[in-house]
């Protein structure tokens, strides 16, 4: 049986890497979606073939549109239709309401939220023709609990869950599945670059004692990738050790 197709938005990033790996182990073939610095997506896209893990690469920039539809069209014609979305590209900018720029607000907004109509629209009617397809959006804890200096963020996170349960009414009849995971912490860059008194202030707040890992993300985003779970759709998994509790 031919292997399934995935594209991961974000997928050279600390929880996008390890999706992108994860999804690889499964005998998927995965499309890993960067962004800014090419020569910097082939060292990364050699490097991974040296341990085992052979990747196709794509550019796209997730804020444009016609970006995003140029690379799906661009995966279709060289390698097959998209079977499996992962919406995993996102920024932070944060300030507190009342200083921050509407830059901030617009960049934000545009990358982790209106990002996910640019993307899905790309590919579901694909999906729909094929009556098969797997989409999961990578949210955040901020997106469920607010975050002090989050006003973006927490708006763009909270969106994209949103998005998940509309859509997935819109496409439960195609056998297209429609989900969104909610990490905590996890230790990536974007963390681990925060002060360390203040991480040690976090890791207090959260049950578990510690941040996640990528690949406890990417577990999951995996399972719902997979074919056989076809019966989970809108739904918002969390993970986040405990940290906040629906
Ligand atoms: P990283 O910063 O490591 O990865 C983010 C990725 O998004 C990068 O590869 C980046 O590429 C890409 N990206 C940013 N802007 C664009 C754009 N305009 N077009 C295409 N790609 C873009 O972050 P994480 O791996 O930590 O986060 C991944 C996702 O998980 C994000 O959506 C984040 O909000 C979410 N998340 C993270 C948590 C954490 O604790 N780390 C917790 C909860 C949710 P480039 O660098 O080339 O711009």
């Amino acid at each position: 049986m031919a292997k399934k197709i995935a594209v991961v938005t974000g997928g050279m990033g600390g929880i996008g890497h390890a999706i992108s790996r994860e999804l690889h182990n499964q005998d998927i073939r995965v499309v890993v979606a960067y962004h800014r610095n090419h020569e910097a997506a082939l060292a990364w896209q050699a490097q991974q073939k040296q341990v085992g893990y052979l990747f196709d690469i794509a550019h796209v920039d997730v804020t444009n549109f016609q970006s995003c539809h140029d690379m799906i069209k661009k995966i279709e014609n060289e390698i097959s239709p998209v079977d499996i979305l992962i919406n995993n590209a996102g920024i932070t900018r944060d300030h507190t309401c009342c200083k921050m720029s509407k830059e901030d607000w617009d960049i934000v907004i545009s990358t982790d939220l209106s990002s996910v109509f640019h993307m899905t629209h790309s590919v579901i009617n694909g999906m729909k023709n094929r009556n098969y397809g797997r989409v999961i959006n990578i949210s955040s804890i901020n997106g469920q609990k607010g975050q002090y200096g989050q006003v973006n963020y927490s708006a763009a996170k909270a969106g994209m869950h949103g998005f998940t349960k509309s859509l997935a009414m819109e496409v439960a009849k195609h056998n297209i599945t429609v989900n969104t995971i909610s990490p905590g912490y996890v230790a990536t860059d974007m963390v681990m670059d925060v002060p360390k008194n203040i991480r040690e202030k976090i890791i207090e707040q959260i049950p578990m004692g510690r941040f996640a890992e990528p690949e406890e993300v990417a577990r999951v985003a995996a399972f719902l990738a997979d074919e056989k779970n076809g019966y989970i759709t809108g739904a918002n998994i969390a993970i986040n050790g405990g940290h906040y509790m629906l």
